[in-house]
């Protein structure tokens, strides 16, 4: 069944609070990865539009910086309460672009509108400190200032939510924010644009500039002067190139790279438990989430029943249209992504790996690949190194904790991980042991709007959310008295 948009959703370039067509008239398709067929065209910025949006960040800059705290504060709050008002028209729009089932999208819509509350409440605690020079001679003031313009580049996976934890604490902090979202999904934040008018936000202080060649809008913005900050969620060479390209002029810079999430599971675990956890760590958002647990090492005395019980519960999954009721699972968002994520799983295969549900690509429209579990995955398998960014689960066996903790850590990525033990003791030494970002004991969801997220290694660096996102929007000033 082919499912449409609403008539009204904005399609046009969001730039400082107006809507604008391209300045070359380009328009781009946004496709329902489920049916392949397009829902609408929007307009495709270039590299003159993503300056236009810098110019009016910039011009709005001193007005939104000395905007009092609470008056920002107030602005994010209402912009939660209009997106909450309108939360069945986002989950609608971010199932259509992006594919999630919609229970999943309305899951989101309410992570995404998080940040937005949580950095409201953030605007109005921005501190500072005070000291005495151990010399005597004077007083140290210590305050946090807004960083200035800033360049956020999101990916398609979390439409909403990856967007929301970047202008959140920009906002809260005083700094103006030019977005530029995936191209397969940029609906849902050029709505974001118009629920930021309907919240008072003034002119200029966000703009939304989806396009076609983020490499060409980006380029120039990033070596502007007047842009004095970069923040981008996505992968990890793309992540790099970015970095190099700020480091001709040392722009602040926080990244939010890829992840190969580690799953432990130790033979005194509740199984059951643990099964649940798979389930939510790795199909949450269809396994395309930098968090999702790519790779499930198993302690060998219990490796059969959670092998066995997590293949019963994907192979339950109803892969289908989010839309549809009944599914559990929807597409990828591209046949480029299903090739890749196939082409991990045949390449375990040959080198020996067990299939035990899933792996066959079906037949039809949407690039839809069914929930996997291949075991007696052998250690030099592509998939143990990659991120997957798909449905499927790779179970390895241990016999020793500390082998656990090894292979967990065999990866040059940092992100999440997450573990399953009822012993304390355990539980303490081995999330000091992971080398990541962010660790989930007994728990396979882990994001909070509360908590800092962010990773290490080659997962990147800065934290969003918690006390900690807003400091990424903030330098530090000394004055001498
Ligand atoms: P991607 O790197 O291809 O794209 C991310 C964004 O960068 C998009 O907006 C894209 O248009 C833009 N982009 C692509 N090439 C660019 C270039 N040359 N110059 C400027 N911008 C460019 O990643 P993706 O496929 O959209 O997203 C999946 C990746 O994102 C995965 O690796 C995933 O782990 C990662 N991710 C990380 C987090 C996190 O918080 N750590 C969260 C979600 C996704």
């Amino acid at each position: 069944m082919i499912h449409t948009l609403g008539a009204d959703l904005p399609t046009h370039l969001w730039i400082g609070g107006t809507p604008r067509a391209a300045s070359n008239g380009a328009t781009f398709a946004v496709r329902d990865p489920a049916t392949e067929t397009v829902l609408t065209e929007v307009a495709d910025a270039t590299p003159e539009d993503g300056l236009l949006a810098l110019d009016a960040a910039v011009a709005s800059r001193d007005e939104w910086a000395s905007t009092p705290p609470r008056e920002r504060a107030e602005i994010l709050r209402s912009a939660f309460e209009v997106v909450h008002a309108r939360a069945d028209e986002f989950a609608r729009v971010i199932t259509l672009e992006m594919g999630k089932p919609l229970a999943e999208a309305h899951t989101e819509v309410g992570y995404g509108a998080e940040f937005l509350r949580w950095f409201a409440e953030e605007a109005v605690r921005i501190g500072g400190r005070t000291g005495t020079a151990p010399a005597g001679k004077g007083r140290i003031l210590v305050t946090k200032e807004p960083v200035g313009p800033v360049l956020a580049v999101t990916p398609w996976n979390f439409p909403l939510a990856m967007a929301t934890r970047k202008i959140g604490p920009a906002l809260a902090a005083g700094c103006p924010i030019v977005v530029k979202p995936a191209c397969e999904t940029p609906l849902t934040i050029l709505l974001l644009g118009e629920v930021f008018a309907e919240a008072g936000l003034p002119q200029g202080v966000l703009s939304v500039v989806p396009t076609t060649d983020p490499a060409a809008l980006t380029a120039p913005l990033i070596v502007d002067p007047r842009l004095r900050k970069l923040t981008f969620t996505g992968s990890t060479g793309v992540g790099k190139q970015l970095l190099r390209q700020s480091a001709d002029r040392l722009l602040r810079t926080s990244l939010e790279l890829g992840g190969n999430a580690p799953f432990l599971v130790f033979e005194d675990a509740d199984i059951d438990a643990a099964v649940e956890g798979a389930v939510a760590a790795k199909m949450r958002n269809g396994g395309e989430a930098c968090t999702a647990a790519n790779r499930f090492h198993v302690a060998a005395s219990v490796v059969d029943e959670f092998a066995e019980k997590l293949t019963t519960r994907f192979a339950g999954l109803r892969l289908g249209h989010g839309l549809d009721a009944g599914t559990d699972v929807g597409p990828l968002i591209t046949h480029k992504q299903r090739s890749a994520v196939d082409e991990l799983v045949r390449d375990a295969l040959d080198r020996g790996a067990r299939l035990r549900t899933g792996g066959v690509v079906p037949e039809g429209p949407g690039a839809f690949y069914p929930p996997t579990v291949l075991d007696s995955v052998p250690s030099d398998a592509r998939l143990l190194r990659e991120e997957i960014f798909g449905p499927v689960a790779a179970i390895t066996t241990f016999e020793k904790e500390d082998e656990a903790v090894e292979a967990a850590n065999r990866t040059e990525y940092g992100l999440a991980a997450y573990f399953y033990t009822r012993d304390l003791a355990r539980a303490q030494r081995v999330s000091r042991a992971l080398q990541v970002g962010m660790v989930g004991i007994n728990r396979g969801i882990i994001s909070d709007a509360a908590a800092p997220f962010g990773g290490v290694k080659e997962s990147g660096f800065g934290r969003e959310g918690g006390t900690e996102g807003i400091a990424e929007y903030l330098d530090t000033k000394y004055s001498a008295l």
